[in-house]
């Protein structure tokens, strides 16, 4: 147990140049038929790793940036050179929101829910699990164009962040307990144009054990 809780997405946080791929941490079609088996191959093996590439690829030749972990790199997004600063937000955030992404998932069910201090805090700021979805696939039918719907907690309180591209709530010195992608590549290949379909069917996905560990960090 205690490897799964320091899973590569703690690890690829705090990771420095050259950044890599994290191993998606089951088969390609574990979460199916939420998500298709090829819509994780495309997506882990070819949109995350050219995130990764990019990235590195911007910062090859700013070797004052390589004792900068991908944290430190996005939440002091500023101190970046301008040259590399826009690289960093994007291929630096698509690397960070998908190695989250990857790990907030798992093989689910109907049943699947949150429990314990999460579920409560849910509960307190949303008025219930079923209220909280509902404005969580409002943001993400909303979002225009591509981007993420995040959940952070702002001062204790959580709330629903839907954000544009690839920005991650560190750019604005939150932490993500969770977050959905709803890029097009993200669900296009099965639901085609119905993003409020794949934002539905998503939840019966989430790894709720680990998306606790996420909110025990943002209380830490
Ligand atoms: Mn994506």
């Amino acid at each position: 147990m205690e490897n799964q809780k320091s899973g590569s997405f703690e690890q690829v946080a705090n990771s420095k140049y050259p950044f890599q791929l994290p191993p998606l941490p089951y088969g390609f079609d574990a979460l199916a038929p939420v998500i298709d088996a090829e819509t994780m191959q495309l997506h882990h093996d070819k949109h995350h790793q050219t995130y990764v590439d990019k990235l590195n690829e911007a910062l090859k030749d700013k070797s004052d940036l390589h004792d900068k972990t991908l944290t430190e790199l996005l939440s002091g997004l500023s101190d970046v050179p301008e040259a590399a600063r826009t690289a960093v937000r994007n291929h630096g955030g698509g690397h960070l929101n998908h190695s989250m992404f990857w790990e907030i998932l798992k093989s689910g069910g109907e049943d699947n829910k949150p429990s314990g201090a999460l579920a409560e805090a849910i509960d307190r700021d949303f008025g219930s699990f079923d209220e909280f979805k509902e404005k969580f696939n409002d943001a993400g039918a909303k979002l225009f164009g591509s981007g993420w719907v995040f959940v952070v907690a702002d001062g204790g309180k959580l709330k629903i962040k839907p954000m544009s591209n690839q920005d991650n709530p560190l750019l604005e010195g939150q932490r993500a307990i969770i977050g959905n992608d709803v890029w097009e590549h993200a669900y296009y290949v099965s639901y085609r144009n119905r993003r409020p379909d794949y934002l539905k069917a998503w939840w019966k996905v989430v790894n709720w054990d680990k998306a606790a560990e996420m909110f025990e960090k943002t209380r830490a």
